[in-house]
């Protein structure tokens, strides 16, 4: 176990925005996409898997987390969830319809928005019915992001009776102060009673979001969070950099500047927390994430069988992922589309029987090649140049520019570069997508996009 030096000089060098890289091409890049597009993906998806995941966005929250970057609907009316699932429900048959031999599944992971937003009938609605058009098998592992402020006693048990052994929510900082300055009351003890509740109901895998650099936060604050962290032991964690947008999200123009940590402060807050979670036993996987040595996360990281998608890591490489609800994104080894984001559109597509598709990319072939070297840079931390170009038919020497281009981060300990294979150091793990980065042609053509990206560091 190492402390990691991280000068401010370095932090200043690679401070650019670029893309999380929870896909490739990064989601500004897609086009269009119609629904007959989709169908037809959909109709070639039994002949390359043997299992699927599937996904479910619930976009409604009854009040606005000011870091918050989610897609949501803020209401508090929760009349609003019956059509929604009415509509989830239609698009999953729409897509079951073009799949003649429904694949059994292998996920099934609804996240938010807060999908404890939906009363407890309407859940279990939406649920039998997805195991009515999918089948799901004895071990699918079933995950539900749920919110502690709105759950009640009743709630978990009938969540485990549907079949759901895994759970997160967001955490983010147990600080009052924080709390307050993100507009997120949460304490400790709510915290601590959901998680002990979902642990006693036999939920396998209790997962915790932090988050560093939040208005109010300082080293000493975020340390005793972690102290609290530390008694609750959850098996996952995703300890994710706050991601100041001001101008996409107007809302966080309410944080003053100086109520915020700068780059070097916050690197502090984070190299902290991280040796913590080395010390108390858990594995570090790629940027920003820590399981416990038995989490299954922990096995698929150390057997190479981790994926990087839209939920940050999975378990499951190689399995496709269909996604349902406005803004989902479904991830096909080839393919990616995006669901229409605003409800009067997914109502109107839906309701008239219509794929709801915003947007969209077939994967050329050099998009492939590229998605699988940041696949692998992300969950291996080592990319094997010869094995990648073999199986993707390119001459050998195919990266050679970009491997010259990794000079500067060879000098900085970012990286170990040989002609054939690039080795990500510890340190380098910080800058995962700043190395990244490198490797993606669309920056390198300087195709501006249409959003700007968050900070790298
Ligand atoms: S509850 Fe979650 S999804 Fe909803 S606003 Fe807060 S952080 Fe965002």
């Amino acid at each position: 176990m190492t402390t990691l030096d991280i000068t401010g000089e370095l932090l200043k060098k690679y401070g650019a925005s670029g893309p999380r890289y929870t896909s490739y091409p990064a989601i500004p890049y897609w086009g269009d996409a119609t629904p007959s597009m989709v169908e037809g993906w959909l109709e070639s998806m039994e002949s390359r898997n043997n299992s699927v995941s599937l996904y479910t966005h619930i976009p409604f929250c009854k009040s606005r987390c000011y870091y918050c970057g989610c897609f949501v609907v803020i209401t508090p009316h929760t009349e609003q969830a019956e059509r929604y699932v009415d509509g989830v429900m239609k698009e999953m048959e729409l897509v079951a319809g073009r799949i003649k031999h429904p694949l059994p599944v292998r996920q099934y992971h609804l996240g938010g928005g807060t999908p404890n937003y939906l009363p407890p009938e309407t859940m279990t609605r939406m649920v039998r019915r997805a195991k009515e058009l999918f089948p799901f098998m004895p071990d699918t592992e079933m995950s539900i992001e749920v919110d502690p402020r709105t759950l009640d006693e009743a709630y978990l048990p009938m969540l485990r009776e549907l079949g759901f052994n895994r759970m997160s929510f967001g955490v983010q900082d147990f600080d009052p102060k924080v709390q307050e300055a993100v507009n997120r009351i949460q304490p400790y003890d709510m915290v601590a009673r959901v998680t002990e509740q979902a642990r006693q109901l036999g939920f396998l895998s209790v997962n915790f979001d932090l988050i560093y650099g939040l208005p109010e936060q300082t080293g000493e604050s975020f340390g005793a969070t972690m102290d609290q962290v530390k008694v609750l032991r959850p098996d996952r964690v995703a300890l994710y950099h706050y991601a100041h947008l001001p101008d996409s999200h107007p809302y966080q123009r309410r944080f003053a500047a100086e109520s915020m940590a700068d780059s070097q402060q916050k690197m502090a807050i984070f190299l902290a927390a991280r040796q913590a979670f080395l010390q108390w036993g858990y594995q570090p996987i790629g940027l920003d994430h820590f399981a416990l040595p038995e989490d299954d996360l922990s096995t698929a990281f150390k057997q190479g069988t981790m994926q990087r998608n839209f939920m940050g890591y999975s378990t499951q490489a190689g399995t496709d992922m269909l996604s349902f609800g406005i803004s989902a994104i479904s991830d096909f080894n080839h393919a990616f589309w995006q669901n229409e984001k605003k409800l009067p559109a997914y109502y109107d597509s839906v309701e008239n029987n219509r794929l709801p598709i915003l947007r969209g990319l077939d994967l050329n072939p050099d998009d492939r090649l590229r998605k699988s070297v940041i696949q692998a840079l992300f969950c291996k931390g080592v990319v094997a140049f010869a094995e990648v170009e073999k199986s993707f038919g390119v001459s050998s020497g195919h990266f050679s520019e970009e491997l010259k281009s990794l000079a500067s981060m060879s000098d900085d300990g970012l990286v170990v570069v040989t002609p054939d294979r690039l080795e990500v150091t510890e340190r380098g793990q910080l800058f995962l997508r700043n190395i990244a980065m490198k490797f993606d042609a669309y920056l390198k053509q300087g195709v501006k996009p249409p959003v700007q990206f968050s900070s790298t560091v």
